[in-house]
């Protein structure tokens, strides 16, 4: 663990970190909303329903980067206003990406935590950017990166100044293709073991299909997981990315359920 000196988790205590009402590290978080924020009834819409079901903090991406050109990009600054909007209402905080450097400054003035993509996660000079701000970030897991590698792109936020960073399994490629990705659980407890960041998981990226993602959920809180992040749709047969991957308000909120219910019975046996 040479030069990964931030992060590690030598002589420091568990960073937490305050966002709104919550503080990750010590309340279990549940991010919940679109992958793609498409237009204000569909945010707004899904905003209530996630905020109902018990989620703790709204997602959304203003800013998508997708595999093709010609597939749906975001809708950029009007996509940050609806975010903001759907927090007024529901008093979510807000999680959304950050592709360029360019626009970390004037980001902050929309979301609560910054969100690095895997696609991003070695862009240095973003990474660089997102540490001179002091907004919480969420750093996903890059699609290749080890353990180790992943540490180091922390290391780079926490090395110029940022200590909010949340660190998120979203899976990663390997030789199987029955998934979107494998998602690498045993992160969980081998993070903890070598930093003092929180860590939560994705199972909808991770998996890639809906029908996975309440066993997987469950999974990562039994991982030991600080939370999870969960994309909703009011109609996922209709999102503009990630329908596969997308729950109705009512499976995520079976979920969340499933979660709380989980989380009291982990606390009885330990
Ligand atoms: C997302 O959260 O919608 C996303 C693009 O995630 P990832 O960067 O993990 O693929
Ligand atoms: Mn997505």
């Amino acid at each position: 663990m040479e030069n990964i000196k931030l992060v590690s988790l030598k002589n420091k205590s568990k960073t937490l970190i305050k966002v709104g009402k919550i503080t990750v590290g010590k309340d279990f978080v549940i991010i919940a909303g679109p992958c793609s924020v498409e237009n204000e009834k569909q945010t707004l819409t899904i905003a209530h329903a996630v905020k109902k079901a018990g989620a703790n903090m709204l997602r959304g991406g203003a800013f998508k980067p997708r595999t093709s050109p010609y597939k749906f990009q975001g809708l950029g600054l009007q996509g940050l206003k609806i975010l903001k909007k759907a927090k007024k209402e529901t008093g979510l905080p807000v999680v959304s990406e950050v592709m360029d450097s360019r626009d970390v400054a004037w980001m902050c003035e929309y979301v609560d935590v910054l969100q690095i993509g895997a696609r991003n996660i070695q862009n240095f000079s973003l990474l660089k950017e997102v540490g001179k701000s002091r907004h919480p970030v969420l750093l996903k897991r890059g699609m290749y990166s080890t353990l180790v590698e992943w540490l180091n792109c922390a290391e780079y936020i926490l090395n110029e100044g940022n200590p909010n960073v949340i660190l998120c399994e979203r899976g990663i490629r390997t030789f199987e293709t029955y998934c979107r990705n494998t998602l690498d659980l045993s992160a969980v407890p081998a993070i903890k073991e070598l930093s003092h960041l929180p860590i939560i998981v994705d199972p909808a990226h991770a998996t890639g299909k809906v029908s996975l993602i309440p066993s997987m959920s469950l999974a990562a809180v039994v991982s030991g997981a600080d939370g999870l992040i969960l994309e909703v749709h009011n109609q996922p047969e209709k999102a503009l990315s990630d329908k596969q991957q997308s729950l109705t308000p009512l499976v995520f909120s079976k979920i969340v359920d499933n979660v709380f219910s989980l989380k009291k019975f982990m606390e009885k046996i330990n």
